[in-house]
Formats: C-alpha cells, structure tokens, sequence
C-alpha cells in the first residue's frame, strides 16, 4: 500500500523542518516530490511512480487523483477552519494534541496560531508550490520471537528458562507486546534488557568446549 503526504510551503519550511521525512536541508531531498501548483505535483508523483513501478508492482495514479486532491484539500481546509474533523476526528483524542502542541521548530511561529480551533490541522495553502512524499510500509521491529523473562533468560514452551541464554531488541518478542509506548519504546526495552542479559550472562559458569 502507498500514501502520499502532501504538504504546502508553509509546513516545509516553518512548521515541521527538520521532522521527518520533510526535508531539513542539506542532502537528502531526492524522497521529496515537488510541484509549483497541485496539477504539476500529480503528475510528479505519477512520474515518480513510473519510475519505481519495478518495486511497488507498477503502481500508478489513478486519472481521478488530481480532482480528488483538489477536493480533498478544500474539504480538509473547510475541517481546520472550523476546527472539527468530521472524516477523522482529529484533535479528539488525548494523543491527538499530545505532540502537536509542541513549541514549533521556528521559535517565532506561535503554536496553536491565535484564533485556532484545532491544534491538529492548519489549512493548506491556496498557492503552490506543494510537496509530497511517496510513503510505504517497512520494518520497524519485531513483535514475535521467543519470550524472556525480567531477568532477560529466554524461556522455553512451558514458561522455564533455558540455562544460558539471554535475549533482548529486535531478536525477542517485543516485552510491550503490541503496544509502542512512545518514543524510545523498542530501542529503551533493547538497551534495558541487553544491559540486564549482558550482566546476568557474564556470571555465568565458563563453558568447556
Ligand atoms: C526507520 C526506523 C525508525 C525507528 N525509530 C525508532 C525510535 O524513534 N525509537 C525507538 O525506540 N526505536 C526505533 N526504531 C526501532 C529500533 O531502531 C530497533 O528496535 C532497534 O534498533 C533494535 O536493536 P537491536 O540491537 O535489537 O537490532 P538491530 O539494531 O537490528 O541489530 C542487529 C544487528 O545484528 C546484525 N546481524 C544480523 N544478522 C547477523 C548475523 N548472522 N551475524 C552477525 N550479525 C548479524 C545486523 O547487521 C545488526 O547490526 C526504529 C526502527 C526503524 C527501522
């Protein structure tokens, strides 16, 4: 599955430089497809497309892209406007305003704007350029594997650890299971229990060959 993230001037050089994947400056902008209004940035897309097509079973744009987008964005507009998201409900829940309402990256810009209604959204734009990024899906981690117990010994089928083996990061399943608890939740569990199986390894019993 591809999702284009869509975004106008304005986000890419005030609001979110420097988060990724908006570009930051320097190298590294070859993911970033531009367009000086919203019929250029399509075709752009769709050319990037082509180009990728060995890779992603030759996906392309559908003819109705364009007008969708347009619609899209006047229709999302009209949400952040009013300050209500009636297709996604943005801003409803807790963790909706969680990391948008951080102190921006450009200190001067203030963050909810004055007047605003939703910290979630910001109308788009009406003028280009416009810039969009071709998202697709990737490992993060694991969430199977074998289990450990707290004291990072990698247990067998029936819950008992198995003596001298210790497990932590991507090659155990994940002790949050399903769950990322927020930033630093996988490599903060990886480097915890690599410690503590680190540690507990070392006083174990040298092994003969
Ligand atoms: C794009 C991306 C963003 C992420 N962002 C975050 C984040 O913001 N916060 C967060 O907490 N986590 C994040 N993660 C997850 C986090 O990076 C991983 O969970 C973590 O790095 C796993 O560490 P690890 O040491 O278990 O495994 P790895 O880092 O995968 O290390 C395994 C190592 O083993 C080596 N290896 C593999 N096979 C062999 C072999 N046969 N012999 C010898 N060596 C071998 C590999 O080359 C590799 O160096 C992100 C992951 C990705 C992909």
């Amino acid at each position: 599955m591809l999702v284009f993230m869509i975004y106008d001037e304005r986000t890419a050089r005030l609001r979110w430089q420097n988060a990724g994947p908006i570009y930051s400056g320097g190298e590294g902008k070859s993911h970033i497809i531009d367009g000086t209004d919203l019929d250029e940035l399509a075709r752009n897309i769709d050319m990037r497309l082509a180009k990728l097509a060995s890779r992603t079973g030759g996906f392309r744009l559908d003819a109705s892209f364009g007008e969708n987008l347009k619609r899209t964005i006047i229709k999302f507009n009209e949400f952040a406007r009013n300050g209500v998201d009636e297709d996604f409900h943005r801003r409803e829940f807790a963790y909706d305003r969680e990391w948008p309402t951080f102190p921006p990256t450009i200190p001067e810009e203030e963050w909810p704007p004055q007047g605003s209604k939703n910290c979630t959204m910001y109308p788009l734009s009406e003028k280009g350029p416009y810039h969009a990024v071709i998202l697709a899906p990737g490992t993060l981690d694991t969430n199977g594997g074998p289990i450990i117990d707290a004291q990072a010994r990698i247990l067998d089928t029936h819950g008992r650890s198995i003596k001298g083996l210790y497990g932590a990061g991507n090659c155990i399943a994940a002790p949050s299971a399903n769950a990322y608890w927020g930033g630093g939740g996988t490599i903060g569990q990886a480097i915890v229990f690599g410690h503590i199986a680190g540690r507990n390894a070392a006083k174990e019993p040298e092994k003969s060959a």
